[in-house]
């Protein structure tokens, strides 16, 4: 018995589909083939070099911009006398490969995608069109890239006023975090270029962004042949370490902040405090700084494996210090209204792992149950017993404790660690784009894809005419 039934025989077929159906069978084909000017004439001319670059997309503009428009394209189906051919072009988007080329050649798509010349030539080639070429590529790529940064910088100086406008207070509070197109190890940073932003508290847009480059190629070439350089857009415009360059450009954005009337009074930002040091003595001397939630919790985990390298103690486990770390996110997360809490439960926290449980409050196990309780998020279910580890840990929690203000007050820098993600999607860290105005442009990209959404593509081809 025949137990499933073909779908080209079935009852719940589309009338236009059958219809297609019935026409390749008459015509005894199985798909459709030849659908675009460029592999026909590729088809008629053969495969050597001269005939491909006949068959270059640029060669027929007006068939092109015919195909390109949705109205032309109506015309085009009426314009085919085969009635069978209209039916299956119905309720289809048919574009050219040839209008998708012209769209991939231009700057814009290279920037916005976060691909090189490389990518899109393989791109291209699957296609089967002739790739682009570099110098073209790079030439689009400047006209766009400029365009781009305008766009960037207005969009900011716009949601700089929004944010101004909606903090009721004289000064608006911002997070800051920087970047480097090199990932950095944590302790050494040798990436060639670096970025940074501030973010509006109240908006969640990019109000300020700064980039800093180390190295420039064509410089670099005229000085290894010891001749002079051609005129072009230098973007170097650092000389010290690239850890440096991020104080520096918080500082440089501020001043640029202040000169249009917008006073940043508290910076969310993570724990480095050079930056903030510098920032006092240079722009603002009663600057406030919030501590970054994430970066906060992270460094106290960081501390704890600092101290386990160091001192070697035989119970400071992975397993024991992801514990106390959650001991420690939740006492930040549950007294933040508090601080004389804040700094009575982290003493707790300490003791508490030893089996100590004099300071602890409701949330202790052991005072809700103590002939039940285990503390089994430890090793083998067990107390700590160190002395020595006993006393090197309320060390730190005391430090933490006398600082508890900065811990009840925490904000978020993840709206810049966002950005800075979709920087990387821009300009990928795999791939080096610091030789040039390349990163600046891919970093604009982002800043502008942040404040405006994708709608940026758009407004930038049209402020180039495109
Ligand atoms: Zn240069
Ligand atoms: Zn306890």
């Amino acid at each position: 018995m025949k137990r499933h039934r073909s779908t080209s025989t079935g009852r719940f077929i589309s009338a236009s589909k059958k219809k297609r159906i019935d026409v390749f069978k008459a015509n005894n084909v199985r798909k459709i083939i030849n659908d675009h000017s460029y592999s026909s004439k590729l088809c008629d001319h053969g495969d050597n070099d001269s005939d491909i670059a006949e068959c270059l997309p640029v060669v027929d503009d007006s068939e092109e911009n015919s195909y390109a428009s949705g109205d032309s394209l109506d015309r085009q189906i009426d314009n085919v006398n085969d009635t069978t051919e209209i039916s299956w072009r119905q309720g289809r988007r048919i574009v050219e490969l040839g209008f998708i080329v012209d769209k991939l050649s231009e700057g814009c798509s290279v920037l916005h995608s976060g691909i090189g010349e490389r990518k899109l030539s393989n791109l291209l080639s699957t296609l089967s069109i002739p790739p682009c070429s570099k110098t073209t590529l790079k030439k689009r790529e400047r006209e766009i890239g400029e365009a781009l940064e305008d766009i960037a910088r207005s969009s900011c100086a716009d949601a700089a006023v929004r944010e101004k406008d909606l903090t009721k207070e004289s000064s608006i509070s911002a997070s800051f975090d920087g970047g480097w197109q090199k990932r950095g190890s944590g302790k050494s940073y040798s990436s060639l270029s670096g970025h940074a932003a501030f973010i509006g508290h109240k908006t969640g847009k990019c109000i300020a962004f700064s980039t800093r480059n180390k190295y420039c190629r064509k410089c670099d070439s005229a000085l290894k042949k010891g001749c002079d350089v051609k005129e072009h857009d230098c973007r170097k415009n650092w000389e010290g370490s690239s850890k440096a360059m991020e104080s520096d450009m918080c500082i440089s954005m501020l001043k640029n902040l202040e000169s249009n009337d917008v006073c940043v009074g508290t910076i969310i930002m993570d724990n480095d405090s050079t930056t903030i040091s510098k920032a006092r003595s240079e722009v603002k001397a009663d600057l406030k700084k919030q501590c970054d939630r994430n970066h906060l919790l992270k460094d106290f985990t960081n501390k704890l494996y600092d101290i386990r390298k160091a001192k070697n103690f035989r119970e400071l486990t992975p397993k024991t210090i992801s514990h106390i770390s959650k001991c420690f996110r939740y006492c930040v997360s549950q007294n933040q209204a508090d601080t004389e809490k804040m700094k009575k439960n982290l003493l707790a926290l300490g003791k508490h792992v030893f089996g100590d449980h004099s300071y602890c409050g409701s949330w202790c196990g052991y005072l809700q149950n103590p002939l039940k309780y285990k503390p089994k998020h430890l090793p083998y279910s067990r107390y700590l017993c160190d002395e020595k580890l006993k006393i090197t840990l309320m060390d730190l929690l005391h430090k933490y404790s006398s600082d508890a203000d900065k811990l009840t007050h925490l904000g978020s820098s993840q709206a810049n660690e966002s950005l800075n993600n979709a920087i990387s999607s821009k300009a990928p860290k795999t791939n080096f784009f610091s030789g040039s105005e390349s990163n600046d442009y891919r970093v604009a990209a982002a800043i502008a894809q942040k404040n405006i959404g994708y709608g940026y593509v758009t407004d930038v081809c049209q402020s180039v005419m495109l």
